[in-house]
């Protein structure tokens, strides 16, 4: 629950904003209410027409006014959370970026997206039905309340149990539930997504194989397990809202009960009204606490991701000497992937580590931005040991190009300037020419404006490397590491590419990583690391 509030705290003037603007519209709503019972009751008396104008005016004024102030909700709420879901989005992309080419231990790719996409959407909720409500409804229970008491202090304390009532004892009573509800939801929804996810993505293997059927059996499944968690969901709904709707007609009566003999004729219908008009603030808060149940189950999901990037410390690098000693590491701890490594890398220093396929060198990458975690041995950056510096500053100072890279679903241009969010358009230029995608690209009709489609569909592999690439260059970062950044290329632009990298990196630090040296033919570094001499 804290995640969600930290996430919130930047953006928190838009929210108070947006809270006011619900609060004025329901309370419009009461106002309304007493206004035009009022007039209703003193128009039966038939008083002078100056005496009436007032709630006239009053009448016309609040009802136009309550749709202004929804309206102004709905915009300053909407604008407040789609800011705080930028946010998100770039700082679980900035988590999860670089690990892209390393691969996740336990935790699938499809499920990673899925999270991304399924529990980012929940929390798209957070503000909207969660936070929002409770606030407006604080608000207008405590003027409706307050009104009241004002003219009989027994009816007040009346309506203001029976919302408490109706804000929190129901709405716990429905979070509890939800939780219980919500957690099955939240789980399979996401399950379903992963299983959607593998389904496709696995198609071809799956046709082969002829397992079509039994796959489409376990997916159905999963349907029906969705299914069941939502409709018992719903029955929840269903038995809240009977609730609410019993408390706020009490309310009704029960105010004008207790004013029958204190209040005038003209204000009894107007206040019992008012009372009953206000519980419109308390009906969102039930689906909100029901929202809420699922919101945490979505956060933690979301958060959960964060022990794959162990660099716990607070440090900030002084420095871009990278020296290993003796570092060991093996997914299973029994069978070391990297086997005592130590190097010296100084900063400047062009250096190739070359191994077979599975000799090492991705986990070599991930243990050097921190991502992993020695079972021995120690690696310094500028003299210090990763595991005590801040992993975004580790990041900050490096550019990579994982073995796995990722393109994202929007524009050329938007997918190299993620490396350096404040390069001009001649920087992204100079950088896609020094990759050598610079022209491709334009001979596209929409050129940097032209949209990638899903993981960069529309690229070839190459091509989606060069993007990849770009984004180094651009980033320009005191170290750069690279791995196998030439795969996907013909020999020739492999041979330039790498020309134009060793260039741009000059006096930097440089990292490539090969699985043969014919990878980078022509290149010289100041040294090549065999990684796993067998
Ligand atoms: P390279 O990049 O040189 O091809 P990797 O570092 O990717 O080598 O992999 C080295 C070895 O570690 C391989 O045997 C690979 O199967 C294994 N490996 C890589 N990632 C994981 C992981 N997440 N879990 C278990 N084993 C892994
Ligand atoms: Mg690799």
């Amino acid at each position: 629950m804290q995640t969600v509030f930290s996430l919130m705290r930047p953006h928190l003037r838009r929210f108070v904003v947006a809270a006011a603007f619900g609060a004025l519209t329901i309370l419009a709503s009461v106002f309304l209410a007493l206004a035009s019972s009022w007039l209703i009751a003193m128009a039966a008396l038939r008083p002078s027409i100056s005496e009436l104008n007032l709630a006239i005016v009053g009448v016309r004024g609040l009802g136009v006014g309550r749709a202004a102030f929804r309206y102004l909700e709905r915009l300053t709420g909407h604008d407040a959370t789609f800011r705080l879901l930028a946010d998100l989005r770039v700082r679980f992309y900035q988590r999860i970026e670089p690990l892209s080419g390393v691969q996740l231990g336990s935790q699938h790719t499809g499920d990673l997206l899925a999270r991304v996409v399924a529990d980012v959407e929940t929390l798209q909720n957070v503000y909207l039905r969660a936070v929002g409500p409770f606030a407006v409804a604080l608000l207008v229970g405590i003027v409706t309340s307050v009104l009241i008491s004002s003219f009989d202090f027994g009816a007040g304390v009346a309506a203001a149990g029976l919302m408490l009532i109706g804000g929190v004892v129901v709405p716990l009573w429905a979070y509890r539930q939800a939780q219980l509800i919500g957690q099955s939801v939240v789980v399979e929804r996401a399950g379903l997504t992963v299983q959607a996810v593998e389904l496709v993505q696995g198609m071809a293997d799956t046709l082969a194989y002829g397992l079509q059927g039994a796959h489409l059996a376990d997916l159905n499944d999963r349907i029906g397990r969705v299914r069941t968690a939502e409709s018992r969901l719903a029955g929840l709904d269903g038995w809240v809202n009977a609730v609410s709707a019993l408390l706020s007609g009490g309310a009704l009566l029960a105010v004008l009960w207790l004013t029958l003999d204190t209040v005038s004729g003209v204000w009894l219908a107007a206040l019992a009204l008012a009372a009953q008009a206000a519980f419109e603030a308390f009906q969102p808060l039930t689906q909100a606490a029901q929202q809420w149940g699922m919101t945490e189950v979505a956060a933690a999901r979301l958060f959960d991701t964060q022990p794959v990037a162990p660099v716990h410390g607070q440090g900030i690098p002084t420095g871009f000497d990278l020296q290993l000693s003796d570092v060991t590491f093996g997914y299973d701890p029994a069978l070391p992937v990297v086997p005592g490594l130590t190097l010296d890398i100084p900063h400047g220093m062009h250096i190739a580590l070359v191994s077979p396929s599975g000799g090492g060198k991705s986990t070599v990458l991930g243990l050097l931005t921190g991502l992993l975690t020695p079972q021995q041995g120690v690696i310094r950056l500028g003299g210090e040991d990763l595991r005590t510096l801040d992993a975004d500053a580790v990041r900050a100072i490096m550019g990579v190009l994982p073995q796995r890279m990722h393109l994202f679903n929007t524009t050329l241009g938007e997918n190299i300037i993620l490396a350096r969010p404040d390069a001009s358009e001649s920087e992204i230029i100079e950088a896609a020419r020094r990759a050598h995608i610079h022209d491709a690209i334009v001979s596209l009709s929409d050129g940097y404006e032209t949209l990638l489609g899903e993981d960069g569909a529309k690229f070839s592999g190459g091509q989606r490397q060069r993007v990849a690439l770009a984004r180094v260059f651009l980033r320009n970062a005191p170290i750069w590491i690279l791995d196998e950044p030439t795969a996907a290329l013909d020999h020739t632009t492999a041979a330039q590419v790498m020309h134009e990298v060793k260039q741009a990196a000059h006096g930097q630090t440089l990292i490539v990583l090969l699985h043969d040296e014919a990878q980078a033919e022509g290149i010289t570094f100041d040294r090549v690391v065999q990684l796993y001499p067998h």
